[in-house]
């Protein structure tokens, strides 16, 4: 089975589609793997809820979805996540907000448990430095973790003696059933973090054991010509050409 591990699309429709083109050309997937935040910062907020939702998927809450759907509230955003929260939650059909609801904040799937933040915090925690991704091995059970939330592709290896290291997630890896478990945050489809603009995904072959990343160039100016139209924050269109 070949599945497709993608997150924060933040309601980046141009970033979507061509992330999900791309992975016709790697050779498809049976199955999507969502790891929350469809919706927040970006101007396709419903598109993007009912693309993803003719796809065989399944997907945990990110904090963006559970604000718009109103079942957290913005006091943790900064000004313009809040700004675009409340906009695109303006823009959500009723079955949209359901759907995101609805959303839980934890999956468990053969050998990877599924969240948004981290395992301990699925909402709010950023996995961002070794010591809290450390801490974070004793809140799963299965051997690996896929993360989203940072919008950083980034893997931490924790070793049979405790001792965690991270490193950037920019080649396959090779899950060794057994060996060091992981946690593997696949990086962003619509608002990348790490100083490369283009969309951020990965496939993780279960036949080969194998996890593969891939960067997909998109039409940058398109999304930010409708967040223009919309009024949306300056700040939150400008970053999608830096990948900041
Ligand atoms: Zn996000």
């Amino acid at each position: 089975m070949r599945y497709a591990i993608i997150g924060d699309i933040h309601a980046n429709l141009a970033a979507l589609e061509a992330v999900l083109e791309d992975i016709e050309r790697q050779g498809g997937a049976d199955k999507v793997w969502h790891l929350g935040d469809v919706v927040g910062y970006g101007p396709d907020p419903g598109e993007c809820i009912e693309l993803i939702r003719r796809y065989d998927h399944i997907s945990v809450a990110g904090n963006h979805d559970w604000a718009a759907s109103g079942k957290i509230g913005t006091d943790a955003f900064n000004p313009d996540a809040a700004a675009a929260s409340h906009w695109a939650a303006a823009q959500l059909s009723l079955t949209d907000k359901e759907y995101i609801d609805n959303l839980p904040q934890r999956i468990e799937e053969a050998d990877f448990t599924l969240v948004h933040g981290s395992p301990r915090e699925p909402i709010w925690e950023y996995l961002i430095s070794v010591t809290l991704a450390g801490e974070n091995f004793a809140f799963f059970d299965t051997p690996f973790c896929l993360v989203g939330h940072s919008h950083m592709p980034l893997v931490y290896s924790y070793d049979e003696n405790g001792n965690c290291s991270g490193s950037r997630f920019w080649e396959d890896i090779e899950l060794v059933s057994g060996g060091n478990r992981l946690i593997i945050n696949p990086g962003a489809v619509g608002q990348p973090r790490d100083g490369n603009p283009l969309a951020a995904y990965a496939i993780y072959d279960s036949s080969i054991g194998m996890i593969s990343p891939f960067r997909v160039s998109y039409d940058i100016s398109k999304t930010q010509d409708k967040m223009k139209a919309e009024g949306l924050p300056v700040g939150l269109w400008t970053r999608l050409s830096l990948g900041v």
